[in-house]
């Protein structure tokens, strides 16, 4: 494979439309490494610890968190970013950002805030709510509210799993709508779906879900790398062998997403970052075989993990627990903090911002205060 071989389409950090309140530049950082720093360094980057990825701790201390998987795309959208020659720092920032909006409760705490806001003729959206806290409820610094980053993040964060034409979303207007985002923020997308689909894989194995047969039989590709393992390390343990197989989907797919996106670009003939905006549809793509590799994986995690009853109960018991607490404070608006009270903003908006913003362990500290339950789980 070239190396970096896509380096004449990397966004150069030199043309970045730069931040809303200007600021001196730093004498050995550029401005997508500030990003990156202000987002690791930002409270609600600390709060994905406790925040459920998919399944909750409790039954075993090696679930992914939400932070434990944004590390894990982090290194993914690196390592495709390295390879083809785009900057890694952009690429990086936006990858440790890409679920920073994130409720409590994963799904179900998202789509449930979503349904409480829709009484209300208005959406629970997370890329939306990670604009608001890295644009305001974050303030770290005296001379302006939020992170003040450079508009290639907050245009990444805007267009996470989505772009949008002009007028589709009015407070989103500023972010180019009709236009693609960066390369590297393309990269994201893809790098979040193979780290879930594979570290849901590993969680759902780890916690006797299936079986490495189960998986051979329905996942496209996965037979192959279970039958080599098998071979190759015959004497080891099955869980050993299943990690051995792991390892060689991830790098199935990641190669997928280098040579996809390589593939892609060479067809479509864009030649700077520029034409990438202006391309009519992301250049970022997996290769055929990782393609039908993700299609089996979602369709085998989906029935086997997401589907599974223990998981599907978990959710509702999430939503409703969710649900009380938010129509509790509708009905105790005095009950809520300092900080989060209703002033220019509605009741609702505020309650859900506030919801929005609680790890899983906060939250049902609040519940129980507030609703004089103990949550079930941990
Ligand atoms: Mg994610």
């Amino acid at each position: 494979m070239p190396e970096a071989a896509l380096r004449r389409l990397r966004f150069p950090v030199a043309q970045s439309l730069g931040r809303r309140y200007p600021e001196v530049p730093h004498s050995y950082r550029n401005d997508f490494q500030r990003d990156r720093d202000r987002i690791v360094h930002a409270r609600a980057f600390r709060r994905l610890e406790d925040k459920t990825q998919v399944f909750t701790p409790g039954l075993s201390d090696h679930f992914r968190n939400r932070l434990t998987h944004t590390i894990e795309v982090s290194q993914i959208a690196r390592t495709a970013a390295a390879v083809l020659g785009l900057d890694e720092d952009l690429t990086e920032a936006l990858a440790l950002g890409h679920d920073i909006g994130h409720p409590p409760f994963a799904h179900s705490g998202e789509e449930e805030l979503d349904r409480q806001m829709r009484r209300f003729g208005e959406r629970f959206d997370h890329n939306l709510h990670s604009l608001r806290i890295v644009d305001s409820f974050e303030q770290p610094y005296a001379r302006f509210p939020g992170l003040n980053l450079t508009f290639e993040v907050r245009e990444g964060i805007a267009k996470h799993s989505r772009d949008f034409e002009p007028g589709e979303f009015p407070e989103l207007e500023e972010y180019l709508p009709g236009q693609r985002p960066t390369l590297e923020a393309q990269l994201i997308d893809l790098a979040d779906e193979i780290a879930y689909n594979t570290a849901d894989l590993d969680d759902g194995y780890s916690a006797g879900m299936f079986a490495i047969a189960d998986i051979a039989r329905e996942v496209p590709h996965y037979g192959g790398l279970a039958v080599a393992a098998e071979m190759q390390f015959a004497g080891a343990s099955e869980r050993v062998r299943f990690l051995e197989s792991l390892r060689g989907l991830i790098d199935l797919l990641v190669t997928g997403l280098i040579e996809g996106t390589q593939a892609a670009a060479g067809d479509s003939r864009v030649s700077n970052a520029a034409d990438v905006r202006r391309h009519p549809e992301r250049l970022a793509r997996l290769a055929p075989a990782a393609r039908e590799a993700t299609a089996g994986l979602k369709t085998f995690l989906r029935g086997r993990v997401y589907f599974s009853d223990p998981l599907v109960e978990e959710r509702r018991r999430s939503a409703e627990m969710v649900a009380e607490l938010f129509q509790h404070f509708l009905g105790h608006a005095e009950r809520l903090p300092e900080s989060h009270q209703p002033g220019p903003e509605p009741p609702h908006r505020v309650i859900c911002d506030y919801i929005a913003g609680m790890t899983d362990g906060y939250f049902r500290r609040v519940y129980q205060q507030e609703l004089g339950r103990i949550t079930p789980g941990v």
